[in-house]
């Protein structure tokens, strides 16, 4: 008699397995063998020189939307791509940990923060519908965008909190907010200080496909030429 672990180990395939099987087997034939000297060159170490900030959602992934190469782009994804203050308090802190090896250690020369349409995190923010939540229950999310709850005043005080305009508003802020706390690391704001570190807030949505990048003197977004 085997086990319900070991009967699960045995399952050998599922629709969504054999779907990542056969892109992975596409990879290896398209991209993997005609570029092995790339990849052998990759072995050893990386060294991209910038560093993305984006949103866990399905539809956003920074590799395909800057059609890079493995090697080129070192890439934080979370809820609402966020980035919390800096923080010296007990946790686990991932995305700090990222961007201290990112700056610290790969030296990056540019942090793009990619926000994008339709956020589920921005919107959630927005409506407040995970408040008081518990943990595992919708919990972790709540605490997660309530890095957004100041920028959100003044977007629900503008437009509400529901329409695209409202959750256009706070995607934009999002990316304003992610931006004003990776000033607050240290390394970060003496890099930016002796020109060694550029930070970009850019916006991209799938339904339009347009690229919009972020001019912090009037924190408007404009489509990249
Ligand atoms: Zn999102």
């Amino acid at each position: 008699m085997i086990s319900a672990i070991d009967a699960r180990m045995t399952q050998a395939t599922s629709p969504q397995l054999d779907r990542l099987i056969a892109g992975y087997h596409r990879f290896r034939e398209a991209a993997w063998n005609p570029r092995r000297e790339r990849w052998e060159s990759l072995r050893q170490s990386q060294s991209p020189e910038v560093m993305v900030i984006a949103c866990s959602d399905s539809r956003v992934d920074p590799a395909q939307v800057f059609d890079v190469d493995p090697g080129e782009i070192f890439v934080v994804r979370n809820v609402a791509a966020m980035v919390p203050p800096f923080e010296t308090t007990p946790g686990h802190h991932g995305v700090s940990a990222a961007l201290e090896f990112a700056v610290q250690v790969l030296k990056v020369r540019e942090i793009v923060v990619l926000g994008h349409g339709m956020c589920g995190g921005c919107k959630a923010a927005l409506t407040r519908e995970l408040h008081g939540t518990r943990p595992g229950e919708g919990g972790f999310i709540a605490d997660w965008i309530a890095l957004l709850d100041e920028a959100r005043e003044p977007v629900a005080a503008k437009y509400g909190t529901t329409g695209r305009e409202a959750e256009r508003a706070m995607e934009h802020a999002g990316v304003r907010v992610s931006l004003a706390n990776l000033r607050t690391f240290p390394c970060v704001r003496e890099g930016e200080a002796d020109g060694s570190i550029t930070l970009r807030g850019a916006f991209f949505a799938i339904s339009d496909g347009v690229l919009h990048l972020l001019d912090e003197a009037d924190g408007s977004f404009a489509p990249v030429k």
